[in-house]
C-alpha cells in the first residue's frame, strides 16, 4: 500500500558546497512537508549497511567512502505519491543526464557525488526511514 512517504538524503558533497538550503527550498517549494530531519555522519561501516544492496558493485567501496566523508542530511517527507514524484524531482543518477531544472542537474558534481538520494519503492523508503529515525521520530 502506497506510503505517501519517502526518505532521502542530503548527501556529503551537497552539504559541502553549501547546496542544503537551495535544496530543502525546491523540495518544499515541489510539496512535499519535512516529516523527520537530522544531520549526522556515518561511519564507512553504517554507510556499507545502508547500501548493502550495492556490495557487488564495483564502485561499493567508493560509494561508502563518500557516504561517511562528512556530514549528510537524511530527511523522511510527505506527500501524495511520494516516491514517484521525489524520483523525478531529483533526476537521473548520472547528473549530466538528468533532466534540466532537477535537483541533481542543478547541484550534483559527478555520477557519484550525485547530491541527493531518494527511496525507489514505498518498501525501501521504510526500511531506509528506520535506519536513521525511531518510531517515535517518525511518528510526531
Ligand atoms: P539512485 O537510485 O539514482 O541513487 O542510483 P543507484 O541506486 O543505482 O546507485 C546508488 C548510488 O551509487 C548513486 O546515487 C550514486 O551515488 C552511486 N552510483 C551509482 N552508479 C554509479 C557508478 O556507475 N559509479 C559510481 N562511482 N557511483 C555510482
Amino acid at each position: 500500500m502506497p506510503t505517501n512517504r519517502t526518505f532521502t538524503i542530503i548527501k556529503p558533497d551537497a552539504v559541502l558546497d553549501g547546496f542544503t538550503g537551495s535544496m530543502i527550498q525546491q523540495i518544499e517549494d515541489a510539496g512535499f512537508r519535512i516529516v523527520a530531519i537530522k544531520k549526522i555522519k556515518l561511519s564507512p561501516e553504517e554507510a556499507g549497511r545502508f547500501y548493502a544492496v550495492h556490495a557487488a558493485r564495483p564502485f561499493f567501496q567508493s560509494l561508502c567512502d563518500h557516504m561517511s566523508s562528512n556530514h549528510i542530511i537524511p530527511m523522511v517527507l510527505e506527500k501524495e505519491n511520494a516516491v514517484e514524484d521525489f524520483r523525478t524531482l531529483i533526476g537521473a543518477t548520472n547528473p549530466e543526464q538528468a533532466a534540466e531544472g532537477t535537483v541533481r542537474k542543478r547541484f550534483a558534481r559527478s555520477i557519484e557525488s550525485n547530491a541527493i538520494h531518494g527511496s525507489d519503492s514505498d518498501e525501501n523508503a521504510a526500511i531506509e526511514s528506520a535506519f536513521f529515525f525511531t518510531d517515535r521520530e517518525l511518528n510526531p
